[in-house]
């Protein structure tokens, strides 16, 4: 085998192989330039529909359309209504848009642990970390693996709490038969341009409660009674009021439009990472790593990452510096995520200590997210498999010198 660039070899392939990179096709191409010629490029008709065929592939009751997953949230967490410092039980292992809306909201986040290697929450820590002033469990479909559901929701019922998941990863996701997005008081994903289902920016709140659902609509546009984006729609002009000091989070149909199509290819797109994941699982098996373990029982795993967990010891190397090594042999990859109690933020204004969540610690120091989009030829996902034997094998050769 060649050597890896970093030692002055050449790279396993030409072009860059970039992380994440949408599989845009000729039907959303089409339907965003009709959206363009119709005259109506807002939120309108598209948005409506897009919203529907969420709604229906969720099967939850309500869907709202918004420009992000996190506006999703912060709307969802101040539906709960939160009072300043009111807590929200949650995993640092996650992005830091779920942190950051609990403080938009008002909230105060409260990090318990998350299990390894899933880095989903350990709900067996919630209760412990329950307080008069907890409102809200929001567990993460990390990669898209479903939390125990079933165990949150029961502790939330027994103790009054609402369940607010982040379903960012999670669009296929199901648990016992359901959506992600059926089970709890809300979900929030995400239509970020590496997410399953992108539109460029964008996010969707399923709920199974009308009034919430409503309330979304409202507060999503400007606080404006519903349905005031057909303000100026062949309905003819309609006065509108201000019921409350809403936002500017409405998803415009230009987004639906690539939305509708993604949507609609969903389950294809799936079986494709599906595919390329059971690949990778055989490619990788005698590696200094450990694959992504297999779905629990009576869950469908969406297949948004492909994380592996280095062997750092083995390897003798950090996850930084195989990651820029993988990087000059020209291919992309992500961390998902390095902890936010590890961010300069939230060490500097709540004094976390790296070893507070040992899990998600060593979670951040090891895991690396390789390319996974339906978009890769056979060819893309060999030269991941033949970047990651060569520094695997450099790296374990280096260490043996080492000694
Ligand atoms: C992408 C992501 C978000 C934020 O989504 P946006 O649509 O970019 O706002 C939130 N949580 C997680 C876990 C994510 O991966």
């Amino acid at each position: 085998m060649s050597d890896p660039v970093i030692a002055g070899g050449s790279p396993v392939r030409k072009d860059y192989l970039i992380f994440g990179s949408p599989d845009i096709r000729q039907p959303e191409i089409d339907e965003v330039v009709a959206a363009l010629k119709s005259g109506w490029i807002g939120t309108g008709p598209r948005t409506t529909a897009f919203e529907d065929a969420f709604r229906q592939y969720s099967g939850s009751r309500f869907a709202r359309a918004v420009n992000s997953c996190t506006a999703a949230l912060h709307l969802t967490l101040l539906l709960a209504d939160l009072k300043e410092g009111d807590e929200v039980i949650t995993t640092p292992m996650t992005f830091a848009a779920t942190a950051n809306a609990i403080l938009h909201a008002r909230g105060r986040p409260v990090f318990v642990d998350c299990e390894w290697p899933t880095g989903l929450i350990d709900p067996g820590r919630i209760e412990a970390a329950i307080t008069p002033r907890t409102r809200v469990i929001l567990p993460i479909h990390l990669a898209g693996r479903a939390c125990e559901m079933e165990a949150i929701c029961d502790l939330a019922q027994r103790r009054g709490l609402l369940v607010i998941s982040d379903a960012a990863h999670a669009i296929e996701t199901r648990y016992k038969n359901r959506s992600v997005g059926a089970i709890g008081d809300a979900a929030c994903f995400s239509f970020y341009v590496t997410k399953n289902v992108t539109t460029g920016e964008g996010g969707m709140i399923t709920t199974e409660k009308s009034e919430w659902s409503n309330m979304v609509e409202v507060l999503a546009l400007h606080g404006q009674s519903r349905g005031a984006w057909k303000r100026y729609s062949d309905d003819g002009f309609k006065r509108y009021e201000v019921v409350a000091p809403g936002y500017k989070y409405n998803m415009t149909d230009m987004q639906a439009s690539l939305g509708l199509h993604q949507l609609a290819r969903v389950e294809e797109s799936l079986r494709q990472r599906e595919d390329i994941w059971a690949r990778y699982d055989r490619a990788f098996k005698d590696l200094p790593l450990l694959t992504p373990a297999p779905p629990q029982k009576g869950t469908r795993h969406a297949r948004h990452l492909y994380q592996v967990l280095l062997d750092t010891a083995r390897l003798c190397v950090s996850r930084d510096e195989f990651q820029n090594a993988l990087h000059r042999e020209n291919i992309g990859s992500g961390v998902h995520y390095v902890s936010i109690h590890l961010q300069e933020y939230y060490r500097r204004t709540f004094g976390f200590k790296a070893e507070d969540f040992p899990n998600a610690l060593k979670i951040s120091e090891r895991t690396l997210s390789l390319p996974l989009s339906p978009k890769l030829s056979d060819e893309d996902v060999n030269d991941v498999v033949a970047a990651m034997r060569k520094l695997c094998s450099y790296y374990v050769a280096r260490r043996s010198h080492a000694k």
